[in-house]
């Protein structure tokens, strides 16, 4: 009897740590110059005056990055300011866009940034959520079962870890336009977003669903 429970309790171990998943960190620059533009951004954005730009963790978007590869993918955050940006040009941010993990199309999960300081890649939103991205989503390189699987992964990681409300698709973020988290200033500043699409979305929510996330408002 007893060699059977030790049995049972070292199946058990070995089936968690076949569906565990590693984290790897996989930083872009977050400099000075980054950490100050982010600090504008929320203040002049949101009027959240902070001295480190953290952020309130209160929901999670989810996005695809339409570029097929790890690399161009990443390239795409890893500078502090956008391209092409100059400085003189008044009341536009040169902050660029950012989010805090991006999972390759082999499933793997990559951590960017601090999981504490704001990214940006939601408008009206950036203060209180956290970033996924996926490599790939176009017709050519579409988004795999490996990345889904990923994604519920990480997403019940995060939950477990921050009281997250709300989880969302990227293209669902208007939504939340007359909602108190909404916090975007200039009501003429929206990007019209399919990311990562409402079949994909659909997937990470029924698995999730005992995670018991609120409803997108209407
Ligand atoms: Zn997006």
């Amino acid at each position: 009897m007893k060699i059977l429970i030790v049995q049972l309790i070292l199946c058990f171990t070995l089936i968690s740590c076949a569906s565990s998943k590693t984290i790897i960190d996989k930083p872009i620059v977050f400099d000075e110059a980054r950490i100050q533009l982010t600090s504008e951004y929320m203040s002049e954005r949101y009027g959240i005056v902070k001295e480190e730009p953290i952020i309130n963790p209160k929901m999670i978007v989810i996005h695809w990055t339409a570029i097929p590869t790890l690399e161009g993918s990443f390239e795409a955050f890893e500078k502090s300011t956008l391209p092409n940006w100059r400085p003189d040009i008044k009341g536009v941010s040169g902050l660029n866009v950012s989010t805090h993990f991006l999972i390759d199309q082999d499933g793997k999960i990559y951590r960017l940034m601090p999981e504490h300081l704001m990214g940006r890649h939601v408008i009206g939103l950036n203060h209180t959520a956290l970033g996924i991205e996926n490599v790939g989503g176009t017709d050519e390189t579409p988004l795999t079962d490996a990345q889904l699987e990923s994604n519920i992964w990480l997403v019940k990681y995060l939950s477990d870890k921050y009281d997250i409300d709300y989880l969302i698709g990227h293209y669902e973020y208007t939504n939340f336009e007359d909602h108190p988290l909404w916090l975007e200033k200039d009501d003429g500043y929206r990007t019209q977003k399919t990311d990562p699409g409402s079949d994909f979305m659909q997937k990470i929510r029924k698995a999730t669903k005992n995670l018991n996330f609120q409803p997108v408002p209407n």
